[in-house]
């Protein structure tokens, strides 16, 4: 039980839209509703009064709402209304490896370009995760679906929000505390769609419980909100065609910097090999002046014994 949630959004009743609590009447008489029990609220939003504006129920309501709930609602109205999205970038690091067929091969592939440019082996690692496949960019889509059910060969799944656009579609997964367990996902590798997540934390994180619409369908629609869950596999393969066409480019013009890196590394092992001989050499003659003091205190000792 929770009734003591103060909302700044609830559904007009007779437009059955989101409404902030600055647009409708004072109390009981916004004519606004709870999402989750259907019951009426009250606006507080007397300009007199001091505290930020808000819905709240009637004190003897025994509603279920919690703030988690509440954003993870408010989000699925905001896209209601939305006709496009930010896609977040594709890097390489975001493709997952869960299609083994399509990955066959790939990391013999990258070390013989490697080879093939002379990268030096250091600088190898980050080179491939590091790679920006494709940029972020806008997706239209012609309308969103709520709860869709989904088959699966492994069960059925229940996905948030469906983008739809012709015969293309992709998942939505806007979550709080809650994101995609390793069953869901398997299930999503099984069906083989795109689906991206939103994260809803840090936009309430940031705005509490206060925020305008725009602030929120801001967050929503930009690509920081969002990140990659499973990309399907015919567009993996796709992205990889188009990772070995980018990688190439870059080696080749990276080449100058991979000739320097390795002048370098080859001038600090010259620079090591002889600091090397320079330490030995050294340890040598502290060695000897050792061996001479210990000569001499023995000299000393035995003038001592024999003068005593
Ligand atoms: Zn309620």
């Amino acid at each position: 039980m929770n009734s003591q949630i103060k909302y700044p959004f609830a559904i007009g009743k007779e437009t059955n839209k989101l409404v902030s609590v600055d647009e409708v009447k004072n109390g009981k008489k916004c004519n606004c509703y709870c999402y989750e029990c259907n019951e009426d609220l009250i606006a507080v939003n007397n300009v007199t009064n001091k505290r930020a504006h808000h819905f709240r129920h009637d004190p003897k309501s025994i509603c279920n709402a919690n703030y988690e709930t509440f954003i993870h609602w408010m989000a699925k109205e905001v896209l209601k209304g939305l006709k496009s999205i930010e896609l977040p970038e594709i890097r390489f690091k975001t493709l997952n490896d869960d299609y083994v067929q399509v990955f066959q091969n790939f990391e013999k592939r990258i070390t013989k370009l490697y080879d093939d440019y002379n990268v030096p082996v250091d600088l190898r690692h980050s080179y491939k995760y590091d790679f920006v496949i494709q940029e972020s960019k806008i997706l239209e889509f012609d309308n969103c679906l709520f709860e869709e059910p989904i088959r699966t060969k492994m069960g059925l799944i229940v996905v948030d929000v469906v983008l739809k656009k012709g015969n293309n579609y992709i998942f939505l997964e806007p979550f709080y505390s809650n994101p995609i367990d390793s069953f869901k996902y398997q299930k999503l590798v099984d069906h083989d769609n795109s689906t991206l997540s939103i994260d809803l934390r840090p936009f309430h994180f940031s705005n509490n419980n206060f925020f305008t619409i725009d602030e929120f369908k801001e967050y929503l629609i930009s690509e920081r909100s969002k990140s990659w869950v499973l990309i399907r596999e015919k567009k993996v393969k796709g992205l990889i065609n188009k990772f070995f066409q980018k990688l190439e480019k870059r080696l080749n013009i990276d080449m100058p910097i991979f000739k320097e890196f390795i002048t370098i590394q080859k001038a600090i092992k010259s620079l090591n090999v002889e600091q090397e001989i320079l330490i030995k050499a050294m340890s040598k003659l502290n060695n000897k002046e050792y061996s001479k003091e210990d000569e001499l205190n023995k000299i000393k000792e035995d003038y001592s014994l024999r003068y005593k």
